[in-house]
């Protein structure tokens, strides 16, 4: 009899397995594929490390202007692939290295509930019981299909596919605007391929600030990537590729692409779990859980990661997740996810990063908020990078704490996280406006917005 029984390595699942060593608890690890999940081995990882070649090829490219002479550049993609193989390999072995050292027990196979505390293995035709006194479900999610559009992994693409291109595709047709859809036509336009990306909504990666989604748009506009947002798509073979139609506005002629990329979200991987042996509640395919514990409608059994309800599929709330569900296990005691203060960051170039409230959201909920924006425009340190495209915003109650902000820009991601502990902590503009940032930093773009909401700017 295991401590913790968990279905599902990815970052909830192996999350919870290693958090669980500060407690002595003994875990049972199951996993049908490899340790690492949808973001070691299909998502974050992969996808950034793409990013980033994309953006030293940029760099390169740019040098001259630094006064930098390079010979002819060219993106070697097979070279950028191998890389990117060997970095997801290698967090792989270390992760399977610390989950060894962490003492959990590692069970490859499908794994089900069979009642509650009861788990089932199945692997090349043989099945194992594992009981658990609790058992965690983190089984993650896959990308979702568009009907009348499967997935044939050569020119109907997921993601999954779309990060093992064995070469360059030279014109791509992206379904789908949001942060996924937008971090592969960032990294395709800095490499050269021809990008036309297809959006339901009135705005890309929806959710976030208007004012930064356009931001982000015009920077990938002027790469030449092609938008076409308000209207679904249509995607016929033709003789010489694919032709992608909007149902409305200009891209009704059709554009000829040789892939077309279907990055309209993800679903819940909870179909084969055995969920209707115990009293657990879905909504969608997602498992309801109590926030504060994670813990189902059945006692004894907890979900965290991609299939929760209501909550972000990103990689840290599914840490964060796990560590709340351990925790109560373990201890009892709630230390529920506060996801008012998590960061959600888009890797483009430039980067979108936003934490707490948009002004959207604020005035859905009926605060009264006020804004303040600083670009980066005259930031010294912008500047000396070449990057001074994008702005600071911070969101305040009126009379009151800061409660969300958005940074697009340079380094957007990293800058995010000051603003973080400020929504967390409730902090008042004039209390976080009291501390300096150095300079010439690219931070110095929040100290500016920091003082202007304490009613005295400097810059
Ligand atoms: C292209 C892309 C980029 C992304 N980038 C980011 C990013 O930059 N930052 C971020 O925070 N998030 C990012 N995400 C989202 C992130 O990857 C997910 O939120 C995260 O992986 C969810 O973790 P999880 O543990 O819930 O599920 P998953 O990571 O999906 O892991 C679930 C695991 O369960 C296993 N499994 C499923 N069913 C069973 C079963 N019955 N028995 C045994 N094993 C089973 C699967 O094989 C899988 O390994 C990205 C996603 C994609 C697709």
């Amino acid at each position: 009899m295991y401590d913790v029984v968990v279905i599902g390595g990815g970052p909830g699942g192996y999350g919870a397995a290693l958090y669980a060593h500060n407690f002595g608890l003994s875990v049972a690890l199951v996993e049908k594929g490899e340790v690492g999940g949808t973001c070691l081995l299909r998502g974050c990882i992969p996808a950034k490390t793409w990013l980033q070649s994309a953006e030293v090829y940029a760099t390169v490219r740019s040098a001259g202007d630094f006064g930098v002479v390079t010979g002819e550049t060219s993106f070697d993609w097979p070279t950028a692939l191998a890389r990117k193989n060997k970095i997801v390999n290698g967090l792989v072995t270390g992760l399977s290295g610390l989950l060894k050292m962490r003492k959990v027990e590692l069970f490859e196979g499908h794994g089900r509930l069979e009642g509650p505390g009861k788990v089932t293995v199945e692997a090349n035709g043989t099945t194992q019981v594992l009981e658990g006194r609790h058992v965690i479900l983190a089984t993650g999610s896959i990308p979702t299909e568009l009907p009348g559009l499967p997935f044939d992994g050569e020119r109907i693409v997921s993601s999954d596919h779309a990060l093992d291109w064995a070469d360059q595709p030279a014109r791509v047709g992206i379904i789908g605007g949001g942060i996924v859809g937008c971090e592969f036509a960032s990294l395709l336009a800095d490499v050269g391929s021809r990008v036309a990306v297809f959006e339901m909504l009135d705005q890309i990666i929806p959710g976030f600030e208007p004012d930064a989604a356009q931001e982000l748009q015009k920077q990938l506009k002027r790469r030449k990537v092609r938008f076409y947002l308000g209207t679904g798509a249509a995607v016929k073979d033709t003789e010489t590729g694919l032709t992608i139609r909007g149902e409305s506005g200009p891209s009704q002629s059709g554009i000829e692409v040789d892939v077309v990329l279907v990055a309209v979200g993800r679903r819940p991987v909870t179909a084969d779990l055995g969920l209707d042996t115990v009293a657990a509640e879905t909504e969608r395919g997602y498992v309801i859980t109590d926030l504060s514990t994670m813990e189902t409608a059945q006692a004894g059994v907890f979900a965290v990661g991609d299939i929760v309800a209501g909550t972000p599929g990103l990689a840290h709330g599914a840490f964060a997740e796990a560590i709340a569900a351990i925790t109560y296990i373990a201890t009892g005691k709630t230390q529920p996810v506060d996801y008012r203060a998590l960061p959600n960051v888009v890797y483009t170039s430039p980067e979108v990063a936003s934490v707490g409230m948009t002004s959207l959201t604020a005035a859905e909920s009926g605060l009264a908020v006020e804004s303040h924006d600083h670009s980066f425009l005259g930031v010294g340190r912008a500047r000396i990078v070449g990057k001074n495209r994008g702005f600071v915003r911070i969101i305040n109650q009126v009379d009151g704490p800061i409660v969300g902000a958005t940074v697009v820009g340079p380094h957007a991601g990293e800058m995010i996280h000051e603003l973080m502990y400020a929504v967390g902590w409730e902090a008042l503009p004039e209390e976080a406006a009291a501390f300096i940032h150095a300079h010439p930093t690219l931070s110095e773009a929040v100290g500016e917005t920091l003082l202007s909401m304490s009613g005295r700017s400097l810059h």
